[in-house]
């Protein structure tokens, strides 16, 4: 597995690669990586020649009191965790070579970037965008692998692909959970004891929408309801959204309807560790 730091390089080796007409994988992270990321990385050896990680924690999508510098960070561990899964390339920049003194250009995608995330959030996704094309274009991907866990970035993803005619394929890998549910991310260190407990709620509060939705309930405020009243069992939960979206285009939905398919999506703070999470729900 050969790490490399400047752009240049990564960069030179995949324009070998191309020569060499190799499938090249990519699998972009921020680091501290668990068994969602691993799950990605695997997926990619298993399709594509070569398979480079991309590790970086970008300044551009954070906001200015959101937790860029108290990021997780954990190299050494990050970099036995990808040679154990047959990794080729772990790609890990430096803020100066992605964002030289006097860099000017963004990438943004309009419309389904107001909502959900994007709305409490704002710029994150103009951020992700601009360095997700970045390191396409350093990385020559012909298969990019993101994780369900972050919906509306897949979304957002692909569309910036197909509008900008960029020539490769995007998967997007299902959520991979702790045993009790709690989906898995880099920001569950954060969470103490009692929190990381009660986390479970945001799992359950999507489990109980979905049953609902089987027995046929059809009116998503009474969904929400439910899922307000689970998640207030916890008294570290400050829910930021609950939304049921249809799964292409994110719109909110009020009645639900035969035959389509929806993604229930919430954001929540546990104390101070904002968890999302989602399910996606086919409606009989
Ligand atoms: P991050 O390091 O949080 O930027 O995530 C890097 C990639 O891993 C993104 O495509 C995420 O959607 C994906 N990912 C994060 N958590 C999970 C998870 N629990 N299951 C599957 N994929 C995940």
């Amino acid at each position: 597995m050969k790490i490399i730091h400047s752009a240049a390089e990564m960069q030179e080796i995949a324009r070998q690669l191309k020569i060499q007409s190799k499938i090249i994988g990519f699998v972009p992270t921020m680091g501290y990586l668990h068994k969602g990321h691993l799950s990605l990385m695997s997926r990619s050896v298993k399709d594509c020649d070569v398979t480079v990680v991309s590790i970086y924690v970008n300044p551009m999508q954070f906001g200015p009191k959101e937790d860029f510098k108290k990021y997780p960070r954990d190299i050494k561990t990050d970099l036995k965790l990808c040679r154990q899964q047959n990794v080729d390339y772990v790609f890990i920049p430096k803020d100066a070579q992605i964002y030289p003194k006097g860099y000017m250009t963004e990438v943004q995608v309009k419309g389904i970037t107001d909502s959900l995330c994007g709305k409490f959030r704002p710029g994150h996704f103009t951020g992700v965008c601009t360095i997700v094309s970045k390191l396409f274009n350093i990385v020559k991907a012909d298969i990019a692998y993101f994780g369900q866990k972050d919906a509306q970035q897949a979304l957002v993803i692909k569309k910036m692909v197909k509008d900008l005619h960029m020539s490769l394929k995007i998967k997007v890998l299902p959520i991979i959970r702790e045993p009790d549910g709690l989906a898995m991310s880099s920001r569950n260190a954060y969470l103490d004891d009692k929190q990381r407990q009660d986390a479970v709620l945001l799992s359950q509060a999507l489990k109980k929408a979905k049953q609902l939705i089987e027995q046929k309930q059809r009116k998503t405020a009474k969904i929400i309801f439910q899922m307000k009243r689970l998640l207030s069992q916890s008294e570290f939960a400050t829910i930021e959204y609950i939304a049921i979206v249809d799964a292409d285009h994110l719109s909110e939905i009020k009645q639900l309807k035969a035959k389509t398919k929806v993604l229930i999506v919430l954001a929540v703070y546990m104390g101070r560790v904002r968890l999302i999470d989602n399910i996606l729900v086919k409606v009989d």
